[in-house]
């Protein structure tokens, strides 16, 4: 017999994420309420509450869900911003941003991830969300400035054209390090000058293009 999916998100909720420590109330109620298995093939639903990353075809990852709650949470969300997100994916981190922000905009470089997100994000009533196909690694001046830039996959450097994106009170969120190990940063200026703040160790698929790691 399948899983109760809503039963599992629950326990995903209390066990994966109040237990490490989230704590922003409005991360937990929209981690609690976005159906993360409907961003998985059928196959998959019985383990979309799962504590680990899963994958989605060519390579790539949906993040584990402790990664996407403690990001969003780092990103500091109160309601009102305009959020870049590179590296879309399945669209579950977009689907979780979208309820914590005003508007996102989400960059993927893969084709058919881009056109899928966008049919299972529409699926779901999501409405103020704008997917972009394309080198997300230089950000998205068109739209530019973000309160808050995510990064869901890893970048060798610190992404000067990206931190040049943001709002003055702005905050980029990204895991930068080596291909295999990552240390998720937050880097701000909200002081004045670039402040950086690490969160721990992560994993990400590797950022490819122009500023993220050569093919
Ligand atoms: N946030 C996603 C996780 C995505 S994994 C989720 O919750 O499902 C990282 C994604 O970044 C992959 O889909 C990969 O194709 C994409 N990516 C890698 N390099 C990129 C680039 N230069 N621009 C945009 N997307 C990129």
């Amino acid at each position: 017999m399948a899983i109760d999916l809503e039963d599992a998100r629950k326990r995903m909720v209390v066990e994966q994420l109040e237990k490490r420590g989230i704590r922003d109330a409005r991360v937990l109620e929209v981690m609690g309420a976005v159906a993360r298995h409907r961003f998985l093939p059928a196959e998959l639903h019985d383990h979309a509450y799962d504590d680990g990353p899963l994958p989605i075809g060519d390579s790539q990852t949906i993040s584990q869900p402790y990664m996407v709650a403690l990001m969003s949470e780092v990103a500091e969300l109160e309601g009102h911003e305009k959020v870049l997100e590179v590296g879309t994916g399945s669209g579950y981190q977009t689907a979780v941003l979208s309820h914590l922000a005003r508007e996102v905009h989400s960059v993927e470089s893969i084709e058919h991830l881009h056109d899928r997100a966008r049919v299972i994000l529409t699926s779901i009533g999501i409405r103020n969300v704008v997917l972009h196909y394309g080198d997300g690694s230089e950000g998205l001046p068109e739209h530019a400035p973000y309160e808050v830039i995510m990064v869901t996959a890893a970048m060798p450097g610190i992404p000067m054209p990206l931190l040049h994106q943001l709002t003055p009170k702005g905050r980029l969120v990204a895991p930068i390090g080596e291909d295999e190990l990552q240390t998720l940063v937050r880097i701000s200026r909200r002081t004045g000058q670039w402040n950086e703040e690490y969160f721990g160790e992560c994993r990400f698929v590797k950022m490819i293009g122009k500023h993220g790691f050569k093919e």
